[in-house]
């Protein structure tokens, strides 16, 4: 039948389901990531190069597609085309798979095009059978070893692939331990492990309903498409969610021809990066254990050795490695992150990808590379992460105070910071404590990917076992979170959520700080100190200044954090906003005096009381930012949010004042609105209270005369918030204008006094209508808190409710207050710079809405001409080198 209809149908051709890496042909390259994933297209390069890697193919990323198309079912011909790819791999192997006297065992390994790490599952030793086990047995006079490998794979196959409990296996071991009186699983003898296969092949019948097959092909494509499916399990999803993966298509499936690190004491397996990855040294840097496969030294199951160590094991086998950092790092031209395999003194390459670092390291990666000429300065600037340079501004605990704090254990340094909390026993406990506004530090024997989502909500983590490749620490540096592994002096208790060390007990309130540059744990609160930039920062910030066209600015509301903002670069100040200098304890009584006033000349009379304060805030501000820009917004929250809403506030604020308590409550049920987002707030303040802005400006003006006067550089502009027509901005701007002239003849200040007086846009219409605003202004600024706000008419404060199920069911890619929406948001601020620059072509546009910080929005501001970024302190450093990026990728 399918021949006949295939005879008169116009021939399409099938898609092509394997791609074959090994000694005598290989069919994809490091290119081809999206097709092939990340691992399997580097498989194929290795092998390419010259590397020793054990053969095998990869089913592309889009059979995997295919699957979730077809609604989770095997694309028809997959399993022909795995076979004749399997006898490929037989024919260079010289093995057969299911054989019972030389058996070919292979891995089934995911691999997506961007790396997931321990996202998605891997099956080892497929292949075995109770005929296979014995041909194994043969074939290296292992019996050990055999029942070893024959134990894991029923174990993984059937955690993996059926879903069942690893501590049903558990148990199993357990048992037979106990029956022989040993500890550790490596001092079982094969007799034991015989047994443990029995009974693990008993509690998989019972558990899954069938027995374990015993048909090799019936077993690989079970894991394949086991494979297929993790890629959408919850956590896979979350991570992609929390990394901001998005557009990729599936996984792709490797299957690839066993080596064995478990062969004995001349065998081992090990993980390295080529450089180090938390401080970007260049030095080779990794574990390895010795007789044991791969998948013990990530899960954290035992401590593995330092690489420095495998001198004095294998000194030839070092040698090659260094060997092949070199070749790797010049081929690739990154630092990369290796995972390789001795079987009897040979060495096996399994994976390389580009490796994960701290912004510490990835700065000092790039500088170096640019050094030895593998890399352009412009690359270099690429390579980093510019949200990741926040780590490098984190502080850290000072020598001194650690002098006199009680240490209580020392782990491995997993991921550089320094940070103090309570100690979280779960990640739920973690996720809810955090929520709650705690600082916790989630303290468990070893993460696994169920603990992301804690991981995340923690200040840092810390384990009792695993090494420095361990989950924790390779999400954590993922992620610039502080982490110390492999604590094995804690003895925790999660169930009675507690720790025991030295034979102290602590629970969930005592205090720790960690430090993930050294691994010590300490006891209570550590003082810190800011931290020190390396040369390799600064250089990378030099050359990113010389390629940026934005200026950044900061938002900065005191001097204490203009200056700091300044030290980091910041080249002037793009959004300070005043409302936070009435909240202070001395000024909020007069500001409620103003609000609680009946007529104007009280009301002015309470504003010539804050009058001082406001100047004084002023002239800090201008002395920390002196010569350079500082835009200040006038007045914009509904004056209801600064008078108390109980009945016990209202009294102390009537008793303060001398009026009665229902004055203030009558006052305060005027003021209530149904939408304060939407209602008296922004520039209408101004617009039916004047004397406000008077105040307001006169302070700025007085400020700056000061200034002035003491040869501060004062460089203040005027920004009117939430204007939507021309009108309003006419009117202020007039009024702003004559109260600058006005104190200026007061003060009889005689030199020079220009203040720019310009608007936030941050109302559709304004961007709409700007040509019609740009007349009355000297500058615009994207206020895209509130444009997105009102775009998309979702309440910042309420987007909780529904943003999280938007975001899992892909009704939004990202949560648009963290990115800007280039579709609709970015549209507009398009209009918006057009439509100023229509009328002014010198037009000053920026940017100060949160979206300031954000390396994906910079690089829009940066296609729109914008002329300055503005973001807060600890983001400058970060917009200053997307800005540089922004301009390299759009040349
Ligand atoms: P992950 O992406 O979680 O690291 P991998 O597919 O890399 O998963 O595999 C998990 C572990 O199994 C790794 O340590 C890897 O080196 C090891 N491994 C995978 N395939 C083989 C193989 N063919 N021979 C020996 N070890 C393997
Ligand atoms: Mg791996
Ligand atoms: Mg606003």
């Amino acid at each position: 039948m399918p021949t006949a209809t295939a005879k008169r149908k116009p021939k399409t051709n099938p898609p092509k389901m394997t791609y074959c890496w090994g000694e005598s042909k290989t069919e994809g390259n490091a290119s081809q990531k999206d097709l092939l994933g990340g691992k399997g297209a580097n498989l194929a390069e290795m092998t390419s190069i010259g590397l020793p890697v054990p053969p095998g193919f990869t089913i592309p990323t889009t059979i995997c597609a295919a699957y979730y198309e077809q609604n989770g079912r095997m694309p028809v011909g997959l399993d022909e085309a795995t076979k004749t790819a399997i006898r490929r791999v037989e024919r260079e192997t010289g093995k057969k798979f299911g054989s019972n006297t030389n058996p070919l065992l292979v891995s089934v390994r995911s691999g997506a095009a961007v790396s997931m790490p321990g996202m998605m599952d891997t099956v080892l030793n497929l292949g075995l059978t109770d005929k296979a086990v014995q041909g194994m047995i043969e074939l290296t006079g292992n019996e050990r070893f055999a029942w070893d490998a024959y134990r894991r794979l029923i174990n993984m196959f059937g955690d993996v692939v059926m879903g069942m409990n690893h501590e049903d296996f558990e148990h199993e071991f357990d048992v037979v331990k106990r029956k022989y009186k040993v500890t550790l699983d490596t001092e079982l003898p094969a007799k034991g492990l015989e047994e443990v296969c029995q009974r693990y092949k008993k509690v998989y019948k019972a558990k899954v309903g069938s027995a374990f097959p015993q048909n090799p092909y019936k077993q690989l494509l079970l894991s394949i498409e086991a494979v297929f499916k993790s890629w959408n399990t919850h956590r896979a999803k979350m991570y992609r969610q929390i990394e901001g993966i998005i557009g990729l298509r599936g996984t792709a499936v490797n299957v690839q021809a066993m080596v064995f690190g478990n062969m004995g004491k001349d065998s081992g397996t090990g993980v390295a990066f080529t450089r180090d990855p938390s401080t970007g040294e260049d030095k080779f840097w990794g574990e390895f254990l010795i007789d044991a496969q791969g998948e013990d030294v990530v899960a954290g199951i035992r401590t593995p050795q330092p690489v420095s160590k495998m001198r004095k094991w294998n000194d030839k086998i070092f040698c090659e490695l260094l060997v092949i950092k070199k070749k790797l790092e010049k081929h690739y031209r990154d630092m990369q992150d290796i995972e390789y395999t001795i079987e009897r003194g040979k060495l096996w390459m399994l994976q390389t990808r580009n490796g994960k670092r701290t912004a510490a390291s990835a700065v000092k990666v790039a500088v170096d590379l640019v050094a030895t000429r593998l890399i352009t300065k412009d690359e270099a600037l690429l390579r980093i992460p510019a949200a990741d340079l926040v780590q490098l501004l984190l502080p850290s605990f000072t020598t001194k105070s650690k002098k006199d704090v009680t240490k209580l254990a020392k782990g491995l340094a997993a991921s550089p910071g320094a940070v103090t909390g309570g100690l979280a026993f779960s990640a739920e406990d973690a996720v809810t404590r955090a929520e709650a506004g705690e600082d916790v530090i989630l303290i468990r024997k070893e993460t696994s990917p169920e603990d992301i989502d804690g991981m995340q909500h923690a200040v840092g983590i810390l384990t009792s076992t695993g090494g420095s490749s361990s989950h924790a620490a390779v999400v954590a540096r993922g992620w610039g979170k502080c982490c110390v592994s492999g604590a094995s002096a804690l003895h925790i208790n999660p169930v009675r959520k507690t720790v025991d060390i030295d034979g102290q007990t602590y629970g969930e309130k005592d205090i720790f700080s960690i430090d993930g540059g050294t691994g010590e744990v300490m006891l209570g609160e550590v003082e810190r100190h800011e931290p020190k930039p390396s040369k390799a920062y600064l250089t990378i910030m030099k050359w990113a200044d010389q390629k940026r066209r934005m200026n950044v600015r900061t938002n900065a509301d005191s001097p204490e954090d203009a200056k700091r903002a300044r030290e980091f670069g910041a080249e002037g100040i793009g959004l300070t906003r005043t409302e936070h200098m009435f909240f202070e304890s001395d000024r909020i009584l007069a500001m409620r005096q103003m609000i609680l006033a009946d007529t104007k000349e009280k009301r002015e009379d309470a504003l010539a009381r804050l009058m001082p304060y406001q100047c004084d805030d002023f002239v800090g501000i201008f002395t920390a930012m002196k010569g350079l820009p500082v835009t200040i917004r006038l007045l914009d929250p509904p004056l209801h949010e600064f008078l108390p809403h109980d009945h016990a506030g209202q009294r102390d604020v009537a008793h303060a004042l001398g009026i009665k308590p229902s004055q203030v409550k009558r006052r305060v049920e005027q003021l209530h609105e149904f939408n304060p987002m939407l209602g008296h707030r922004g520039c209408r303040l101004a617009i039916t209270y004047p004397e406000i802005l008077v105040m307001q400006v006169t302070a700025i003006v007085e400020a700056t005369i000061e200034c002035k006067r003491k040869r501060v550089d004062a460089k203040p502009e005027i920004m009117i918030p939430l204007v939507g027509t021309h009108e309003e901005l006419a009117q202020l701007r007039e009024l702003t204008q004559e109260t600058i002239d006005r104190i200026k003849k007061k003060e009889q200040y005689r030199g020079k006094l220009t203040i720019p007086i310009g608007t936030m846009i941050e109302i559709p219409r304004a961007a709409i209508i700007a040509d019609d605003i740009a007349d009355v202004a000297d500058f615009f600024s994207f206020g895209t808190n509130d444009l997105t706000q009102l775009t998309y008419g979702y309440s910042r404060d309420d987007i909780n409710s529904f943003l999280p199920h938007y975001l899992n069911n892909g009704l939004l890619d990202v949560d648009p207050f963290q990115s800007i929406d280039v579709a609709g948001v970015g549209k507009l601020i398009s209009m918006g710079c057009e439509g100023g620059r229509s009328v002014n072509s010198k037009l000053k546009i920026g940017i100060c809405g949160e979206h300031g910080g954000d390396p994906k929005s910079i690089e829009f501001c940066n296609s729109v001409e914008l002329n300055y970024v503005s973001c807060s302190p600890f983001r400058v450093p970060t917009a200053r080198l997307a800005s540089a990026q922004a301009e390299i990728k759009g040349k």
